[in-house]
């Protein structure tokens, strides 16, 4: 029997009597179990997280940043099991764990120096009117399984700093992360004040519906995010959506071929490919499409896909039965279809583990299933374009709007393309830098609202304006 992980309810380790199963993506085997929390844990977790909230929401926001910071220095702490069992639920290699687990206390330290200051509306001879921010109340969180304790420590952080209190679900492909996180923090956030709960999808809807939540801070998919907007609208609940993506990677002629090759490659392979912001179809201009596809491909030649915890892995198998078909799917499609492959394409069904081999296509139509739809695994379609204005139309013509890339020696025409692009991100000469200062969020349907920076804190506060009529006569 593998170990059970317990949720977090105020303040309590506590379990459920039926538990799910937790699989290692590598090798299919149950590495944990977890909760199958229902209504009744979810109400007393809501129950405590309203409790807490009345103390929490006036705790100095000082004392609020302090207790991020300790939580922090527990993940760094406990870097090494973190990092393990990450990769063992969500498959990613031994390195790429590492750096999410770094990231984890990294991105909670700096939002933790974050400052919501009021702002004076008028100060005349009659009046003072200033803006001050206040806690919603009690936040949701949802999270997926692509980086599982990055996304819910991104939530808990500035929620909490906020003032207010939340409850936060897991995926259930990879709640162990998260739940080992809410046991090292048990003695060092206050009962109440973060609350973690794992449970099937089912726990979703659940917690989008659920009167005494304020507000739901989502990351998920497009599909989900609006079926949580449709339940929010209930009770006019806050709601922060970050969601799918498709971003375009733009090469162009001037771009150092064989720089630009690995760093393309890593832009899409990263996590095997299972990572909102990356780049998901890269479009290479016509002077270099040839030399360069031939080096992003060579590149890959020497790339090993398997178990991430052995040693010189660089892609792991995808997290989760679902998302592989889907990806074999996208991949026969590509087949049926007569599109060239540069590398892969072909899938071994037998032995165990979720293994996709990296697979690049060379050319495929605008309209191919791999170009148009987030395929959200190591395939990549290369395409070729001539001029500027062609490519950037073909970038923009997506429902998608959530990040993308410009590679160039000439900056200026790198940043003209960038302001030409419908998303909220876009990077010159680099790719899937987030930084915890600067507002992340998709146009389109790539989400609602942003996280980090100050425009990510101030997602989970409400704006009151108060008003001094100073020569009133009373
Ligand atoms: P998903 O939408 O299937 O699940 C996400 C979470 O929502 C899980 O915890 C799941 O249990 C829960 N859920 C499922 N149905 C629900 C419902 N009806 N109501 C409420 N909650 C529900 O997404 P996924 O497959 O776990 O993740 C992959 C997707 O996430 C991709 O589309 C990816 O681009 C996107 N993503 C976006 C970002 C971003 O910041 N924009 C980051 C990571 C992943």
């Amino acid at each position: 029997m593998s170990k059970l992980y317990p949720n977090l309810i105020d303040g309590e380790l506590v379990t459920t009597a039926t538990s799910l199963d937790v699989v290692n993506p590598a090798n299919e085997q149950v590495i944990g179990q977890v909760p199958a929390c229902g209504a009744a844990e979810l109400d007393r977790a809501v129950a405590a997280a309203r409790r807490a909230f009345k103390t929490w929401s006036k705790t100095p926001v000082d004392d609020r940043r302090a207790v991020i910071q300790k939580m922090a220095a527990a993940i760094d702490a406990n870097f090494d099991e973190l990092f393990r069992l990450l990769t063992a639920e969500q498959g990613k290699p031994h390195q790429q764990a590492q750096f999410e687990i770094g990231g984890c206390s990294a991105m909670m330290n700096a939002q933790s120096t974050l400052t919501l200051e009021e702002t004076i509306n008028e100060d005349s001879d009659t009046r003072l009117s200033r803006t001050r921010r206040v806690p919603v109340g009690v936040v949701g969180g949802i999270v997926p399984w692509n980086f599982p304790l990055l996304m819910a420590v991104q939530k808990i952080a500035p929620a909490i700093l906020s003032g207010c209190t939340i409850v936060l679900k897991p995926s259930p492909f990879t709640p162990l992360t998260t739940l080992r996180f809410g046991e090292l923090i048990k003695d060092i956030v206050p009962a109440g004040v973060v609350n973690i709960i794992s449970g099937e999808d089912a726990l979703g809807p659940m917690i989008t519906a659920h009167p005494d939540i304020d507000k739901i801070t989502f990351t998920g998919s497009t599909a989900t995010g609006k079926k949580i907007m449709e339940g929010a609208s209930k009770d006019l609940k806050r709601i922060t959506l970050e969601l799918g993506g498709n971003d375009a990677s733009i090469v162009l002629p001037d771009a150092d071929v064989q720089k630009v090759a690995e760093q393309l490659f890593w832009s899409s392979f990263t996590n095997a490919g299972q990572i909102c912001v990356a780049a998901k179809r890269i479009y290479i201009h016509e002077d270099i499409y040839d030399e360069l596809s031939a080096a992003i491909a060579e590149y890959a030649k020497n790339v090993k896909v398997g178990d991430g915890s052995e040693q010189g892995t660089g892609v792991g198998p995808i997290q989760n039965k679902k998302q592989f078909d889907r990806v074999c799917e996208l991949i026969k499609d590509a087949k049926d279809n007569g599109y060239k492959f540069l590398v892969g394409g072909d899938v071994d069904p037998s032995g165990s583990g979720y293994y996709v081999p990296i697979t690049i296509l060379d050319n495929p139509p605008e309209d191919a299933r791999i170009v148009a739809e987030e395929q959200f695994g190591p395939v990549m379609p290369l395409m070729k374009f001539s001029s500027d204005d062609e490519v950037i139309a073909r970038a923009n013509n997506s429902d998608y709007g959530l990040a993308g890339a410009v590679w160039t020696k000439d900056t200026e025409r790198g940043v003209k393309i960038a302001e030409q692009l419908e998303t909220g991100t876009v990077w010159i000469n680099e790719f899937l830098h987030l930084s915890p200062f600067a507002p992340f969020g998709g146009h389109k349907q790539s989400g609602f609202g942003a996280e980090y920076g100050i425009e990510g804190l101030k997602e989970f506060t409400y704006s009151q304006v108060i008003t001094v009529k100073k020569d009133a006569l009373v």
